[in-house]
C-alpha cells in the first residue's frame, strides 16, 4: 500500500502517512459539502420543469455538467409536463371550435 498523496510506501495498519502526514482514513469520496443546495436545486428545478416544459428544458441544457441530478430532474418533470400541454391544448382546442360545430 502507497499513499495516495506523496506515493509513499506505508505498512498496511499505519493511519498516517509517515512522510506527508495525509490521513489514510479520510473518506476517499466525502459528500459534497453543498449536497443540501443541490437536493433544493433538484426540487426547485423539477417544479419549474413541470410548470413550463420549455423552462425544464433550457434548465436541463443549462445544468446538465455542473448539476447533472437537478438538470435530470428537470428534464424528466418537463418531459411528463409536455404531453399534458399537449393533451391540454387539443382538449381547449376543441371547447374553442364545438359551438362552430354543432
Ligand atoms: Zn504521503
Amino acid at each position: 500500500m502507497y499513499c495516495i498523496k506523496c506515493g509513499n510506501k506505508l505498512g498496511k495498519d499505519d493511519k498516517f502517512c509517515g512522510k506527508c502526514g495525509y490521513n489514510l482514513n479520510q473518506p476517499t469520496n466525502p459528500e459534497p459539502a453543498n449536497g443540501i443546495n443541490n437536493a433544493d436545486h433538484k426540487v426547485l428545478f423539477g417544479v419549474l420543469g413541470f410548470i413550463s416544459p420549455i423552462a425544464g428544458l433550457v434548465l436541463y441544457i443549462a445544468t446538465k455538467d455542473s448539476e447533472p441530478e437537478a438538470a435530470k430532474t428537470a428534464g424528466i418533470c418537463a418531459l411528463i409536463r409536455l404531453p399534458i400541454s399537449i393533451i391540454m391544448g387539443i382538449f381547449y382546442f376543441i371547447a374553442d371550435i364545438l359551438p362552430y360545430i354543432s
